[in-house]
């Protein structure tokens, strides 16, 4: 892989089909049932009221993450600007591996970036399994239509026989059984009387076929296992590639998106859709499959393994840890759905592989934050400044606008009294060039506050500066008509240590320190930035001990900071750092 990454022109053919197949009413002679079907059910009802149906199919089996966020965005985006509905559908027709916790976290995801499944008066989620009779019926029919056969290859055999890229496969000795005894070998698998692994039903295709997905592939196996919804009713479940183009037929899906590497497998899923028509299983027009390039981003691993791996090695402290590409993780790091849509947008949707810059994504979320988050003041690194000719024991308010753009939002009382709390970095001993802050003789504004002149400083006994001192200029407080006598260069924030809240506060970093992580034969683990999280005290303005979890705020001249959802108290929030306002990896 190349360490270059060209950014792809936001462009979306698949808009296009289905701009297209509107145009043309390839889907309009469409009848759908209110509920998932075959074609009889669905001949009993209505026209479809809704334009396309397009589906987003994980199997619950792990977190969401920013991958599957694009896919939801494309699906459940295009069903809402064409009119059209997008199926929550959960493939879980694998036994064994599903959990109701994913289920909870998959849809919570969903609904938080802002999609849902309720249209036309019906809820559109659905669960694969619920198709297993269906699918069952559909694989007898593809048997008594010649289409199916029982093969008792070992899978040694099977796979020899397969062939090659560059051979034909050989035809299984099974392969012309007369269908009465195919449908007796079914039904015995079905029933229990054979063990996993000694046959399996296979499609009748063409064993010399270029496209070694159509050399007669498995539809059903057997497998004694529990499945979470449909218990031990069933001990053959169907293959992956026979379930999905069936699990969209029968909810009446018009377009099947799905990422490049299917791209083999559609002739397949046209042949078993086309062979159940022609049975008289499912009605015409039927579902049509097409591929888009799954979302690559750099800095990050969107792999179900790696993400377990980085999990269970505790290089993370969980599923939602703030610096995973999980959703839940991107959720309490405070992106944005509205930054998520505005980046799915943005980096459009093409048939090309290819590697997204994660600045792009950051900088979705930094427009979404600089245009909704409203300002605060927070002093990340503290030391103190003392205004000498200010009394001791007073305060006053200063009036901080909450939004620099939106009046609207109104302004905050910051108090301001004789000891503050400013940045380490606002003070330096010995000035270096074009440096305008505060240093000895220098006057600079406090934000929303006055013009202070910089008398002197002291050091710890470690000879590191502890405390600086300032006076204030009495008439220069900003919003009064003397603000402007006295022009300054410099302009810092503070906050007043009486006042202050003294919080954590987590800067959160990329996970990797490198764009490809594990490239060049690197192990990725090898690629984590030791450096990906740095906990801090910080001095914040007291508006922020009320900031209820997942309150996002710009931290002004540092960031976009969000309460964090799981470690906050009431009254005591801790903050975690989204993104900084610039990017700090651009070379
Ligand atoms: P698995 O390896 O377990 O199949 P998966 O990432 O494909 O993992 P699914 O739950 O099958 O997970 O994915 C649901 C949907 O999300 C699929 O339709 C898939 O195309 C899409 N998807 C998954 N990863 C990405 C990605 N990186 N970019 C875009 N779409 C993705
Ligand atoms: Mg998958």
């Amino acid at each position: 892989m190349s360490e270059k990454t060209p950014v792809i022109p936001a462009s979306n053919f698949i808009r296009n089909i289905v701009e297209r197949d509107i145009e043309q009413g390839t889907y309009t002679s469409r009848r759908r049932a209110r509920s998932p079907g075959d074609a009889k059910h669905h001949a009993t009802g209505e026209p479809d009221p809704a334009k396309i149906r397009t589906r987003f199919p994980p199997e619950p089996n792990g977190y969401l993450h920013i991958g599957h966020a694009k896919s939801i965005c494309l699906n459940f985006g295009l069903a809402r600007d064409f009119g059209g509905v997008c199926h929550m559908r959960f493939d879980d027709t694998n036994p064994e591996k599903e959990e109701q916790e994913y289920v909870d976290s998959i849809t919570d995801s969903v609904k938080w970036l802002g999609f849902g499944w309720e249209a036309f008066g019906e809820s559109h989620l659905y669960y694969a399994s619920n198709y297993f009779d269906f699918m069952y019926r559909a694989a007898e029919s593809l048997i008594e239509s010649g289409n199916a056969y029982v093969d008792q290859q070992t899978a040694e055999e099977m796979r020899v026989n397969r062939g090659t890229l560059t051979e034909p496969g050989k035809n299984s000795p099974w392969r012309d059984r007369p269908v009465a005894e195919n449908l007796a070998l079914f039904h015995e698998m079905r029933d229990g009387k054979h063990a996993d692994g000694s046959m399996v039903l296979r499609a009748k295709i063409d064993m010399s076929s270029p496209n070694i997905n159509l050399r007669d592939p498995a539809i059903y196996r057997i497998k004694h296992a529990t499945h979470h919804n449909t218990g031990d009713k069933w001990c053959i479940y169907p293959m992956y590639t026979f379930a999905h183009p069936l699990e969209d037929a029968v909810e009446g899906v018009t377009h099947s998106i799905c990422t490049l590497e299917f791209e083999d497998q559609r002739p397949f899923y046209d042949w078993v859709l086309e062979k159940l028509a022609e049975n008289g299983l499912l009605a015409y027009p039927l579902p049509k499959q097409y591929e888009f390039a799954r979302l690559n981003l750099t800095y990050v691993v969107l792999s179900k393994r790696k993400l377990i791996e980085l999990v269970e090695k505790q290089f993370v402290s969980g599923w939602d840890d703030p610096r995973l590409p999980t959703l839940v993780g991107a959720r309490r790091r405070g992106y944005s759905p509205e930054g998520f849509r505005l980046f799915a947008e943005r980096i459009g949707v093409s048939k090309a592989d290819s590697w997204i810059e994660y600045t792009i994504l950051e900088d979705c979320m930094r427009e979404v934050l600089n245009a909704s988050a409203e300002r605060r003041i927070a002093v990340l690194d503290p030391i103190k400044l003392v205004i000498d000719n200010y009394p001791e024991g007073q305060s006053e308010d200063c009036h901080a606008p909450n939004h620099p753009q939106k009046p609207e939002l109104g302004h905050r009382v910051v108090p301001l009294s004789r000891g503050l709390w400013i940045e380490r970095e606002d003070f330096m001993e010995e000035p270096v060039k074009g440096y305008f802050r505060l240093f000895p003789g220098n006057t600079v504004r406090l934000r929303y506050g006055y013009v202070v002149k910089c008398t002197g400083f002291e050091k710890d006994a470690d000879g590191n500066v502890s405390v600086v001192h300032c006076e204030y200029l009495p008439d220069t407080k900003s919003g009064t008509p003397g603000a402007d006598s006295v022009k300054v260069k410099g302009n810092i924030h503070w906050v007043s240590a009486a006042h202050a809240y003294t919080a954590e506060v987590r800067l959160y970093d990329r996970l990797f320190k490198e764009a490809h992580p594990g490239a060049g034969n690197r192990d990725y683990l090898d690629d984590i930035n030791p450096d990906s999280v740095k906990t801090i005290t910080a001095q914040l303005e007291p508006a922020l001990k009320e900031a209820k979890p997942e309150a996002r705020f710009q931290f002004e001249r540092h960031g976009y900071f969000v309460a964090d959802s799981r470690d906050s108290q009431a009254g005591k929030p801790v903050f975690n750092r989204t993104v900084t306002l610039r990017d700090a990896w651009q070379k």
